[in-house]
């Protein structure tokens, strides 16, 4: 058993914390902000409403993230709507796949994709086949433009494009292939329902940062919500934390905070430092507005244009669980002032949706919301220093910024742990 400090209470930090106190460690999880979660939580009180930092979407494929919020008593089946994956528009285009067995519901999803022409149904049927026989593998310097340059302009606009801002968060021309390649083959060809999409009904705090935290106090570990640890430093085999010390530290913060704590620690790890730092990040940007008519479905694809029309989906809350006529616009990896922003979905919804009289509720931009997803991106390993690791959607790993990434990094760290 050892003592062991989790700083930081986002998905990674409360999966750690939850796996050490599950394998007999002492653990101590310190969170800076006043609620856990972290860049998936929710935001109290606006007008009244429980919303969130930012519109969440989970897949099927998320089966790390998805046992451990069983695990800690979610109920999954009902937290979250399970929807075949689609990507329709509002004006009825676009693709959705049918109910069948993996890749049948893939095969049958673009025979009978809505609007595209057989020239677009087979470029996408050429490319993924492609793509299948060469085990969704390619050389690590290759975007996903240059991945998906024979398919036609419909295909890269209805689906690639949509795919891979949710995805990577990251535009087509800067993400990596590589990486967009183990999405999909998790999502699409690794069994039924992988592709499913999992959208809350209930607030990012109750679909799993609330429970976790009840599980932790149930199970032992101390914890110290609201409280920014300010320094770690090396002391003799063990490591300070403040002022207390432990036999070992996670540092499940963001990759700038981590970074910032390392290089004040004196220690000698710059290269670990400097591959964080040399990290770049994303925004996204969630418009609430009020005032909408029921969408057609709970999420919808929308045209978007970053220049003008810069959302990519629309959700209806009040299918969601939510308020009734309350939206939430997802705007993925656009630097435009909120202003703009707000003025410009208020207009595209109107054009796209038919939603005319939207009434803005509140905007949450969080500029640094994933790390950017590109080729050949060297990202930081676990490991740090003796006794010290690091925990985060950003470590190496397979995938791009997501929940289940930040949940298998703090699994992983966890079991780390065992060996001295
Ligand atoms: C708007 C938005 C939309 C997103 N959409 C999706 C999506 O649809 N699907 C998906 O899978 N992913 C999505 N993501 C990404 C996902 O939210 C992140 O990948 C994940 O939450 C990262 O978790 P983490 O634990 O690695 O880091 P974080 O959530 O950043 O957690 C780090 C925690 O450390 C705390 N901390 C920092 N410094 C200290 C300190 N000194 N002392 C104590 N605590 C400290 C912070 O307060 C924070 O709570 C989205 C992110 C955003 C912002």
């Amino acid at each position: 058993m050892k003592k062991l400090a989790v700083i930081g209470a986002g998905w990674a930090g409360l999966a750690c914390a939850i796996e050490a106190t599950r394998l007999g460690h002492a653990v101590t999880l310190f969170e800076a902000a006043p609620m856990p979660g972290g860049r998936a939580r929710r935001v109290d009180n606006i007008h009244g409403m429980a919303l969130d930092n930012g519109q969440h979407i989970l897949i099927g494929a998320y089966t790390a993230t998805l046992k451990l919020m069983r695990e800690v008593g979610v109920d999954a089946d009902t937290a979250l709507q399970r929807l075949p994956l689609s990507l329709r528009f509002a004006d009825g285009g676009g693709l959705k796949l049918p109910r069948l067995p993996a890749p049948l519901d893939l095969l049958a999803g673009i025979f009978t994709a809505r609007g595209w022409t057989w020239r677009d149904k087979s470029s996408l049927l050429r490319t993924a086949i492609g793509w299948r026989l060469s085990d969704f593998r390619c050389a690590s310097t290759t975007s996903v433009a240059e991945l998906c340059a024979s398919l036609t302009p419909r295909v890269m606009q209805e689906l690639i494009e949509p795919l891979c801002v949710s995805a990577l968060n990251t535009p087509v021309g800067q993400s990596s292939g590589e990486v967009f390649l183990r999405v999909l083959k998790d999502a699409l060809f690794s069994g039924s329902g992988g592709a499913d999409l999992l959208l809350p009904r209930v607030d990012l705090g109750a679909l799993f940062p609330d429970a976790a935290i009840e599980w932790l106090t149930k199970n032992g570990a101390a914890l110290r919500i609201g409280t920014r640890v300010r320094a770690i430093a090396p002391d003799g085999a063990q490591w300070r934390v403040d002022d207390e010390t432990f036999e070992q530290v996670v540092l499940a913060c963001a990759p700038w905070d981590a970074a910032r704590l390392v290089r004040a620690s004196g220690l000698s790890a710059d290269h670990w430092c400097e591959t964080t730092e040399a990290l770049r990040f994303e925004a996204i940007a969630t418009v609430y507005v009020r005032n909408a008519s029921p969408l057609a479905e709970p999420m919808l694809a929308l045209r978007s244009n970053p220049a003008t029309a810069p959302a990519q989906f629309a959700f209806d809350r009040g299918q969601l669980g939510g308020p009734q006529g309350v939206l939430a616009l997802v705007i993925s990896a656009n630097e435009a002032s909120r202003e703009t922003l707000e003025q410009q979905v208020i207009a595209q919804a109107a054009a796209q949706l038919g939603q005319a009289g939207l009434q803005l509720i509140q905007t949450v931009v969080e500029k640094r919301a994933t790390f950017a997803c590109t080729p050949a991106l060297a990202r930081p390993p676990a490991f740090i220093a003796p006794g010290l690791l690091a925990s985060g959607d950003y470590t190496e790993g397979p995938y791009p910024a997501t929940l289940e990434g930040a949940v298998l990094s703090g699994l992983a760290v966890a079991n780390a742990l065992k060996t001295p």
